[in-house]
């Protein structure tokens, strides 16, 4: 009688369907009533239709779609305690104490705080004659844990995240369309590719597609980064190179923290190199699309570990978020990534780039 539910909470990213799927999939298997919580936390304080039950022909034919069939949103509701009640009520109503979150660190964050607040909630809803005690006493621990979700793999303590192997993909694809014109015409194509401020989707694209600068986060460019820039440009025309391709992370700028965007590198090529220089600025299309085969095999190895861990988590155990290490999916405790996440996002935003590096612990 371990009621189970699963949600998408945040940005979405291909893949979480095949998460999704593997775990209400191997909840079935192991005998639980597994419940959809749609648009993430919203659908929480919801409830109503928005809880509802899952079977195994739920998740069919629904591995190959992006996005997240059950929906994802923020909301701000369930930043306030009102909401956490609200929720817990809609949980304990249908029997749920046992959670799979899907979505970033704020998304498991939150969860987190939800577990710790449990049993305060618990006590409020039966003061307010919502729930029972005997209720109350069956009911009496919600266990979490979290799978991340985001093209961006910047959740540290993971080596992917669900989605980033395919936004690469679609990033790749779209850059080699993008060079057979730019060779015809001799062009300079400047990218601007996703990631905030983790460079790795900048820097994996820039190695597959022969890229000639790049700009990311981590590492912002000097002062001279217009004389560098030019220069290398035209050590490739003068090599007989007949276009150029610079890739711009979103969050890429220079040594100052200000900005640099692809309008500002376009200006520095119009002026200096007068190249045939044109932005292309990728956005969503990066999020969208079927998920690769490595997203959809990752998610559901992640998806099926994230409900056994549910089934295997006692009253004392830490709650977890399933992460790739190497090849295998193991269990890590949740807080500890997400805190090292945000220490990341505070030592970059504090401009302590090496710092945010090797918090990170990634090559
Ligand atoms: P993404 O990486 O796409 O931004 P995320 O999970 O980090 O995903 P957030 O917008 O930070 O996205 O969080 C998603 C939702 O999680 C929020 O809208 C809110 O409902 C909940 N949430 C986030 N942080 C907290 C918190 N500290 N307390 C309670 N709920 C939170």
């Amino acid at each position: 009688d371990k009621g189970l539910a699963v949600f998408t909470s945040g940005g979405d990213s291909q893949g979480m369907n095949a998460a999704v799927r593997a775990c209400v999939r191997m909840a079935i298997y192991l005998g639980c009533k597994v419940y959809f919580i749609r648009e993430g936390y919203q659908g929480m304080v919801d409830g109503g239709d928005c809880i509802q039950e899952a079977n195994w022909a739920s998740v069919s034919s629904i591995i190959h779609r992006g996005g997240t069939i059950i929906g994802s949103a923020r909301c701000q509701d369930f930043r306030e305690r009102q909401g956490r009640l609200k929720a817990a009520n809609n949980l304990i109503q249908k029997g749920i104490t046992n959670l799979v979150v899907i979505g970033g660190d704020g998304s498991l964050t939150g969860a987190n705080l939800f577990r710790q607040e449990w049993p305060s909630l618990l006590d409020e809803l039966v003061k307010n004659k919502t729930i029972t005690t005997e209720q109350q006493d069956k009911f009496n621990v919600l266990h979490i844990v979290g799978l991340v979700g985001s093209i961006d793999n910047d959740f540290c303590g993971t080596d992917m995240t669900i989605g980033t192997d395919t936004a690469l993909h679609r990033i790749i694809e779209a850059i080699d369309a993008i060079s057979s014109t730019a060779y015809s015409h001799q062009r300079t194509f400047i990218m601007e590719v996703m990631g905030r401020h983790c460079g790795y989707l900048a820097i994996s694209t820039a190695i597959a597609t022969e890229a000639d600068f790049m700009f990311i986060p981590e590492e912002p460019v000097s002062v001279t980064w217009k004389d560098e820039i030019c220069a290398k440009l035209q050590q490739e025309r003068s090599a007989g190179q007949r276009l150029n391709i610079v890739i711009v992370a979103e969050g890429a700028m220079d040594r100052e923290g200000h900005p640099i965007t692809a309008e500002d590198v376009k200006k520095v090529i119009d002026e200096r190199l007068k190249h045939d220089a044109r932005i292309t600025v990728l956005g969503h299309v990066q999020r969208g699309g079927n998920p690769s085969a490595f997203d959809r095999i990752l998610a559901c190895r992640m998806g099926a570990e994230a409900t056994l861990a549910l089934m295997e988590a006692t009253k004392e155990s830490v709650p977890v978020v399933i992460s790739l290490d190497g090849n295998q999916a193991v269990r890590v405790p949740l807080m500890e990534c997400v805190e090292r996440t945000q220490a990341v996002a505070k030592a970059m935003k504090e401009k302590r780039w090496a710092d945010a590096v090797k918090l990170r612990g990634r090559s």
